[in-house]
């Protein structure tokens, strides 16, 4: 624990906060460290945010993005007001942690996971109670069942995960959704449509069913920070009270008017996440001819690990070939590399870079 300066609440000196991957301001990286989408948004979405900037700045936005929330309930067959929407998905799940999971009972949370779950918990004061991953690294699917019927403030869990990129069947999510039917099982979905199946299609069954996207990732708009929530009205109502406890405006009109570009823009969509997954597939291939063991990934990202290299010292080759990749000094995975899966080109300069500092190793 830090020593709090005199101005501080308490709490403040108690925050462990979220790091996010590098940002890095030298030009000219190839940048696989922070999950982005290697291909820029659909040219549909730089019209639609230049119409905006040319009218009506001077306004406030639309408090409740109707328009895009529309535009997403279409998409997914749901009704306007089983959709939320939020200033990137973590703001999403930060208002999902404050609105369900302060309850007397622990929250049930993977160990290996998307950190920033355990963050709002510090954030919120909310218990969390870890759940291990099997050894391949896997939601110990049937354990967490059986752990949550006992009693709990809730479950999240990211499908596919994060780190590691593995996805849960939809079968495994309803058990999970079966065994707590009293409280909110939050299933993050950031990475869905690079080959998961997405639980959207469950809502109407299991009003315990919270999904939360963001178009940072398939729709290629991290820059624009706009994530969404789906679930049954109920849920939706206690988001939209804790929104508009905190701010009435978390997307501006340019956030607004392009994300629901973006969602309008199927086409483009289906032929960025397919060159992904493509560019995936290949990958997969030249990493383990390089001696990595690569865990089954249906995100954007690779993580894998070499039997025979330090993941640390590998990191930090890289980055000294000008190829950034994160690397996690977390215990059970610090010996893995997640590697977000770019462009050929850049696919081709992180194997290139590999190889040569494999070469090199075995000299
Ligand atoms: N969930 C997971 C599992 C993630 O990896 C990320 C990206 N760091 C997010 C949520 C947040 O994404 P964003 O706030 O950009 O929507």
């Amino acid at each position: 624990m830090s020593s709090s300066p005199s101005f501080w609440s308490p709490i403040v000196g108690q925050l462990v906060p979220y790091v996010p991957g590098e940002q890095p301001r030298v030009p000219d990286l190839v940048k696989l460290n922070t999950n982005e989408n290697p291909y820029p948004p659909s040219p549909r979405v730089i019209a639609a945010i230049q119409d905006a900037a040319r009218q009506g700045l001077q306004l406030y936005p639309d408090p409740e993005s109707v328009a895009l929330r529309e535009a997403i309930a279409a998409q997914h067959g749901l009704d306007v007001g089983q959709v939320f929407v939020g200033n990137g998905s973590d703001e999403v799940l930060a208002h999902a942690f404050f609105a369900f999971f302060q309850q007397r009972q622990p929250l049930l949370v993977p160990d290996i996971t998307y950190s920033f779950y355990q963050v709002y918990c510090g954030l919120y004061g909310i218990a969390a109670e870890l759940q291990p991953l099997d050894e391949q690294l896997r939601i110990a699917v049937a354990a967490l069942a059986r752990r949550a019927a006992q009693g709990c403030a809730g479950l999240v869990l990211a499908n596919p995960n994060a780190p590691t990129g593995i996805g849960l069947t939809l079968d495994q999510i309803e058990q999970l959704l079966r065994a707590c039917p009293d409280r909110v099982v939050l299933v993050d979905e950031a990475y869905i449509d690079f080959g998961g199946e997405s639980a959207l299609g469950l809502i109407a069954r299991h009003p315990n069913l919270l999904v939360v996207q963001t178009l940072s990732k398939s729709r290629s708009l991290a820059g624009l920070r706009v994530g969404f929530a789906c679930g049954q009205r109920p849920l939706i109502d206690a988001l939209e009270r804790v929104k508009n406890s905190f701010n009435s405006y978390p997307l501006d009109r340019l956030a607004q008017a392009g994300a629901r570009a973006a969602i309008e823009d199927q086409a483009y969509f289906e032929q960025t996440r397919q060159a992904v997954m493509h560019s995936r597939e290949g990958l997969v291939l030249q990493l383990e001819d390089l001696g990595f063991e690569v865990l089954p990934s249906q995100a954007n990202f690779l993580f894998a690990r070499h039997p025979a290299q330090d993941a640390a010292a590998l990191a930090a080759a890289l980055r000294a070939r000008a190829v950034l990749v994160r690397h996690f000094k977390t215990p059970r995975i610090a010996q893995y590399l997640r590697i977000s899966v770019g462009t050929p080109a850049q696919c081709d300069a992180l194997v290139q870079a590999l190889t040569d500092i494999l070469g090199a190793a075995r000299r």
